[in-house]
């Protein structure tokens, strides 16, 4: 899938290419100092031999440059969001269980290849970035980005670096117990927010209500599937269904506690919420609902709190390439 668009011509090295790397798809683009996507490309993800997945990220960004119908001497570098654990430093790919890979000298490899700089990031930080620069959080010093997907984390940004803590663990929230003999988590652990609010979390209470025998619409979609998803969960809520609306009104007041706590604890100009889930309308009313009684009841939150301190992402379908290429420009700007 290609794109065309116009893009005027362009200092040499005043543009950067955004990779993001997905377990099914890789989509590339060129990306202007405006934030402007240019050239955007997807190919599937070929998940058999890394070295090949490499080659389909190298056709990617080749593809994307051309489309864009810029130089090579007019990209100054190129970032690559990879989910899972990424060694920023040196560029490798640690682990990332849906692209099969494990110590993939992603950075080198595509540096040899191209000739180009490339910085490698984690695709929740790269999505963080992605929001400072040029998202909701552009013109802040300072963000929390809160993803509300599969699973459930936070990212902290502080002065354009994200805040990654000693371990490489600051922002994980998500594995916080909320509810002490709560739902067990994929982590090991109980209760957990990840286990009460993520999407995962969400279908397998409303599945485990509906075997109950509580009425529902779902009773019917459950007829029909193994499992139910997330997704038709959101749709029950959506077309009224009480059970569902329930169901996602304790996930969103869970997630308004952690940004509650997460306001309280890095007192942020702006929380920014991304993820599938974020585009849930429900939730999100509830949490901003929420967050405001809580700024009501705590006279500190309050000195925090503003209409404007939670925020759904403004990047939608670009947030992947426009994250990843904030790593090239957002060090950038740093330096400057
Ligand atoms: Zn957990």
């Amino acid at each position: 899938m290609q794109e065309q668009s116009a893009l005027a011509t362009h200092d040499p090295g005043s543009l950067v290419v955004g990779v993001d790397v997905g377990g099914t798809k890789i989509a590339a683009g060129v990306v202007d100092a405006q934030g402007q996507v240019h050239g955007r490309v997807q190919l599937p993800t070929t998940a058999s031999q890394p070295e090949e997945t490499l080659n389909t990220i190298i056709a990617a960004i080749t593809s994307a440059i051309q489309t864009a119908g810029v130089s090579f001497a007019a990209i100054r570098g190129v970032g690559l969001g990879i989910p899972g654990k990424v060694d920023v430093e040196q560029g490798i790919s640690l682990l990332a269980v849906n692209l099969g890979w494990r110590d993939v000298s992603v950075k080198s490899h595509l540096e040899t290849a191209l000739g180009l700089p490339c910085n490698v990031e984690n695709d929740v930080n790269a999505a963080a970035m992605g929001e400072y620069l040029y998202g909701v959080g552009q013109g802040t010093s300072n963000l929390v980005y809160l993803i509300l997907g599969t699973g459930v984390a936070a990212r902290i940004m502080i002065a354009g670096q994200i805040y990654r803590g000693s371990n490489g663990l600051a922002g994980e929230i998500g594995h916080a117990q909320f509810a002490v003999d709560g739902p067990q988590c994929r982590c090991g652990g109980k209760g957990c927010l990840e286990a009460l609010a993520a999407g995962p979390a969400l279908a397998q209470r409303a599945q485990e209500t509906v075997r109950s025998g509580a009425p529902s619409s779902l009773r019917a979609v459950l007829a029909q599937h193994p499992k139910l998803t997330a997704e038709q969960v959101c749709e029950a809520a959506r077309q009224g269904d009480q059970l569902a609306r329930q169901i996602i009104t304790a996930a969103g007041q869970h997630v308004a506690h952690a940004i509650y706590l997460l306001a309280l604890t890095y007192d942020p100009q702006v929380i920014v919420l991304g993820g599938g889930l974020a585009q849930v309308e429900i939730l999100m009313e509830t949490i901003q609902t929420d967050v405001a009684r809580k700024a009501e009841q705590s006279p500190i939150f309050r000195e925090i709190y503003h209409k404007q301190l939670v925020r759904l992402t403004g990047l939608k379908q670009d947030a992947g390439i426009l994250g990843a290429a904030a790593l090239i420009a957002a060090h950038d700007r740093c330096r400057q």
